[in-house]
């Protein structure tokens, strides 16, 4: 039906959009950048406003209010990111994620400019 296509889509767009968040968190820096920091709030506060599903970017606009991102290491990033989906996790009635695991379930990609310049031969790419 509509209703479970709308419903398979919501539900694909917050996966791809969590790994994409999680992903970011695990390779934030341990001493990012003011750029750096800047960027992370406002890639959430963009999510805020047009996450392309208008209920969840209000749910997550009232989250994100009460407990704004914090952005002062990768640790505390991943941190926070970790709690705000638990609270979008609550709300819709799924598993409460164990924080302490978040650096075990999001890897690092290890594809970061400094890995690549410090590993790879100058010639690749
Ligand atoms: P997801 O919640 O998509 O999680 C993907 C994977 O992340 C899980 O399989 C697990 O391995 C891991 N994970 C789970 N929790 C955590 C955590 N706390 N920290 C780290 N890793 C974790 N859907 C709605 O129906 N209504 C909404 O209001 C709504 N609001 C959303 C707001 C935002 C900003 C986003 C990104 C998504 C929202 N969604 C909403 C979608 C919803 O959160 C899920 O993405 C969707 O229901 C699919 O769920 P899932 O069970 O596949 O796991």
């Amino acid at each position: 039906s509509a209703a479970q296509a709308a419903a398979n889509a919501k539900a694909e767009v917050g996966r791809a959009t969590w790994t994409l968040l999680h992903m970011l968190a695990a390779q934030f820096p341990d001493r990012p950048s003011r750029q750096q920091q800047r960027d992370a709030r406002t890639l959430v506060d963009c999510l805020t406003r047009i996450y392309p599903c208008g209920d969840c970017a209000q749910h997550f606009a009232e989250i994100v209010r009460r407990d704004p991102p914090t952005v002062n290491s990768g640790r505390e990033f991943r941190r926070w990111l970790c709690g705000v989906h638990n609270r979008v996790n609550a709300r819709l009635g799924k598993p409460v994620f164990n924080c302490d695991l978040v650096e075990a379930r999001w890897a690092p990609l290890g594809c970061s400019a400094e890995e690549a310049a410090a590993g790879e031969p100058a010639a690749v790419g």
